[in-house]
């Protein structure tokens, strides 16, 4: 039979800014921290990042489309649980996710000691291999509202398949 795929790769990118009183959750991982992210849901900029991008590998649109922030239903839910969803959807359309690379730009607290937990986490929510997933951390050192602290970004990049046979 003539394997006949197609590969589209899209990028997903968020800001939350870091307000005290909030729990800081990234990759669906809570880190310890004094400042939380504040936004949609729990502010989980990673796992918003990742969102959109998956969402763009099948065109769909964005986060704001399918969860949006004027729905009080999506305030209390956790950004990990509209990710299993929003996988749930992209694989309706015939696409499925075989690499994810993202990255966090963060001045602190320091991600590497969370960056495996992450990994596990979203491995398992998106049903791709640990090996699949590539999540990196970088500051601006020192520079703008990242390097004072007052907030967190993400840009996550998703490549998926499709069988054009099916
Ligand atoms: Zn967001």
């Amino acid at each position: 039979m003539n394997r006949n795929f197609s590969s589209r790769s899209a990028i997903g990118i968020d800001f939350h800014p870091l307000k005290t009183s909030k729990k800081l959750i990234i990759g669906g991982v809570q880190i310890p921290f004094a400042k939380g992210l504040d936004g949609h849901s729990d502010g989980d900029v990673l796992t918003h990042a990742i969102i959109d991008s998956i969402l763009g590998v099948a065109a769909l649109g964005d986060i704001g489309t399918f969860f949006p922030d004027s729905n009080p239903n999506y305030h209390k839910k956790y950004s990990i649980d509209l990710l299993s969803e929003t996988v749930k959807m992209v694989n309706h359309k015939g696409w499925y996710l075989t690499f994810l690379d993202a990255t966090i730009i963060a001045e602190s607290p320091k991600m590497s000691d969370h960056i495996k937990k992450i990994k596990t986490t979203i491995s398992s929510v998106i049903k791709i291999n640990y090996d699949e997933i590539s999540i990196k951390a970088t500051s601006t050192n020192g520079l703008g509202f990242i390097g004072k602290q007052e907030g967190i970004a993400a840009i996550a990049i998703a490549t998926a398949e499709k069988n054009l046979n099916d």
